[in-house]
């Protein structure tokens, strides 16, 4: 059976030979899901440090965490919009994975301080089996593969949907999907430093829940890292 990895490989020479995800230029060998000027001119969150940035602060006063970084800034109608589109809805798993390798590459050049594990949001299941693959997963693989550390598909689990989330309240929304979230095996992350990975950053309630069923397993501490990061 094919890696997630394995299978977004092949659906990625399916769909999508080798040509820029966004302006179609045939890509040369050193070049992954995007060309070196699109590269260049993706919308950077660039925050200054970890902490204390935007993403940081939209969990102050929810769950503590250590460090907050995100790849992209969101705007609607923009290139973060159409690569996030792809990523979800087009199967280009290879641009996921390559997204993962060049916000790596960004990472370990910043004074990001490396955790020990990565762990993906998961998609509910009857998600998954509709669109095949969990796009923050194979970010996620981009970015441990590219930051030398494991990520562990799976061991977050989704119960449930909540569908109605986004028309309530932030502190109902936390109460709501509070419950969605479970942890398998949640002794074997006691004391470790994690890093939550998902695609996009809004209100923080679907990272706020993951968070603080970690926080209940006793990890040392929580990092965030998403591709995008998009003002409410
Ligand atoms: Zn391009």
């Amino acid at each position: 059976m094919l890696s997630v990895s394995g299978l977004g490989q092949e659906i990625q020479r399916l769909f999508y030979p080798h040509v820029c995800a966004l302006c179609k230029a045939a890509l040369v060998k050193s070049e992954q899901g995007l060309c070196a000027f699109c590269i260049s001119i993706l919308p950077r969150a660039r925050f200054i440090s970890f902490v204390e940035n935007p993403v940081h602060q939209a969990f102050r006063g929810r769950v503590p965490i250590r460090q907050a970084g995100s790849f992209l800034t969101f705007r609607s109608g923009g290139v973060v919009q159409e690569l996030l589109h792809q990523i979800k809805y087009r199967d280009n798993t290879g641009l996921a994975e390559a997204i993962g390798h060049y916000y790596a590459s960004e990472l370990l050049a910043s004074g990001f301080v490396l955790p020990e594990i990565l762990l993906p949001v998961p998609l509910h299941p009857a998600k998954l089996r509709q669109r095949g693959y969990n796009q923050s997963e194979v970010f996620a693989e981009g970015l441990a593969g590219r930051l030398g550390i494991k990520q562990i598909p799976n061991a977050l689990l989704r119960r449930h949907f909540t569908e109605t989330q986004t028309k309530k309240s932030r502190w109902d929304r936390w109460q709501n999907v509070d419950s969605v979230f479970a942890l398998k095996n949640p002794e074997r992350f006691s004391g470790k430093t994690i890093a939550v990975v998902d695609d996009v950053v809004t209100t923080g309630a679907t990272l706020e829940s993951c968070i603080s069923v970690l926080l209940k397993a006793n990890v040392q501490s929580v990092d965030v890292l998403t591709i995008a990061y998009a003002k409410e």
